[in-house]
């Protein structure tokens, strides 16, 4: 038997994207005018450290301008390469046109292990790195806006975000040029959790749709669920949390770099968050099975599986073993093309990565209309929302009196109708808003149409679509 080449993970992103094109009516100047990206900057830097001159190789990619800013992440690893980076650029593109974030898609990476270097020594690469990017608006509020994606966080978002504003002094919307910062740089609340938070919204509408969970053939509510989580970074962390503390849902598995544990009675997912924090890893954490083939766990039984870890995890080698009979794409790439066909065929269903993780970019987009409104969200309304409320309390205790034993308040109906929303509860009205709406954009695609039979298809159409109208409006 011959060996089955995987196609590379842009390939793989632009098979998905000629799936869906093929199904749809563009002209095909305009199929090939949204596929391509448009550019890649590539940079090589050198910083001294440690008495030494070190050389890094950095990349941003812009994959389409329809819209301006573009937006996506920026990534610490060593694994990064051109390749990777414009395949995470055009699922930008795709992912903020079906969440409908005004943005057009980019991502950079870094090619660093950052593990190696002591925080001062990170902030001057970064610093540098984000020099080498801004001096070319690669980062500027209007035209080109980072955010934290693997490796990176608030820490390194707050350094670019400076270094940008250092270098445009005059520039009064300079803290919009960067999100993911920490809340005292001009960060919003919830932005940490933002993606994971997005993960759990979007599994909560999966499950609203009766016809939906079904087709995974799986029945009821997220209650009682069994999860596998792949990877418990940021995203898997949070969604894993939020699921088993607010849902009812079960982990079950939990895989690392390290390996996997298992216990089908559930893992206590704080805990092992804490133990990874102190130990590195899941090794030896005692209250489950510890396999050293993670791998394997990957294809144990379960009703959910969460990859949210890095790309290309299921492949061709292990896609016909994944049990999952629902997937949800917390990373970006997961699932190569062709395990994707696999699991089709296999009837597994897939909830696609441009709408799974988008909480994170919706949650960035309202940290930039934050910083270019320059208040706080909430700041004006919430004490009016709160003396309105009181209005109608105090009629409500009149009339509570006046009732006497035939009617009372609930218990805790004051205080709950009393408080205005702040901050964190408008960011996730907003963001369950997104994740409500834009599912149900994609699934009205899936199940109006007898061509198309995933949702990862669905998701492209919607997308594409939307850019290209913006082409079009554009005049091309
Ligand atoms: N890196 C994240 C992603 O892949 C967030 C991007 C952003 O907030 O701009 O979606």
């Amino acid at each position: 038997m011959t060996a089955i080449k995987e196609p590379s993970f842009r390939e793989s992103v632009d098979l998905m994207f000629n799936r869906a094109a093929s199904l749809m009516d563009l002209p095909p100047g305009l199929e090939e005018k949204i596929r391509v990206c448009n550019a890649t900057y590539t940079v090589r830097f050198g910083v001294r450290l440690r008495g030494e001159i070190h050389t890094f190789t950095g990349y941003r990619s812009v994959h389409s301008e329809h819209m301006e800013p573009v937006k996506g992440g920026i990534r610490y690893a060593l694994a990064v390469n051109q390749d990777e980076v414009e395949a995470l650029a055009a699922l930008m593109t795709y992912k903020c046109a079906l969440v409908e974030t005004p943005f057009g898609g980019s991502k950079g990476g870094l090619r660093i292990d950052p593990r190696q270097y002591e925080e001062h020594e990170l902030e001057q690469i970064t610093r540098r790195f984000a020099y080498e990017l801004a001096k070319r608006d690669l980062i500027n509020p209007s035209q080109n806006v980072p955010a934290p994606d693997m490796g990176t966080g608030e820490r390194e978002m707050a350094w670019m975000a400076d270094q940008y504003a250092r270098m445009n002094t005059t520039d009064i919307n300079a803290r919009a040029s960067v999100t993911g910062k920490p809340l005292n740089a001009g960060g919003i609340s919830g932005r940490v959790e933002a993606t994971g938070r997005g993960i759990q919204y979007a599994l909560r509408e999966f499950f609203r749709h009766p016809e939906d969970v079904q087709k995974a053939g799986l029945s009821g509510k997220l209650d009682g669920k069994r999860i596998i989580v792949q990877g418990l970074g940021n995203v898997g962390y949070h969604a894993a949390k939020f699921l088993s503390e607010e849902d009812g849902s079960r982990i079950v598995g939990i895989i690392e770099w390290d390996g996997a544990l298992y216990n089908p009675d559930g893992i206590d997912v704080e805990s092992v968050h804490q133990w990874i924090v102190k130990h590195g890893g899941v090794s030896n954490y005692p209250d489950a099975t510890h396999s050293a083939e993670g791998a394997e766990v990957l294809e144990a039984e379960c009703d959910i599986l969460i990859p949210a870890a890095l790309e290309g995890v299921i492949n061709l080698t292990n896609a016909e073993r994944i049990k999952a009979p629902l997937i949800i794409e917390a990373a970006n790439g997961p699932v190569t093309a062709g395990a994707d066909e696999i699991l089709r065929k296999k009837g597994t269903v897939i909830i696609p990565d441009m709408y799974a993780n988008a909480g994170g970019v919706t949650v960035s987009y309202f940290e930039w209309v934050k910083n270019l409104s320059h208040i706080r969200f909430g700041r004006m309304q919430r004490r009016q929302e709160e003396a309105r409320h009181e209005l109608i309390v105090s009629e409500l205790e009149r009339l509570d009196r006046y009732l006497g034993e035939a009617w009372s308040m609930s218990p805790n109906f004051k205080a709950k109708y009393l408080r205005g929303a702040d901050e964190l509860e408008l960011v996730r009205s907003g963001l369950d808003d997104t994740m409500r709406i834009a599912y149900q954009s994609m699934r009205e695609v899936w199940h109006s149409r007898d061509d198309v039979e995933d949702l990862r298809t669905a998701a492209y159409i919607v997308a594409i679509d939307r850019v290209a109208k913006s082409y079009r409006a554009k005049g091309l």
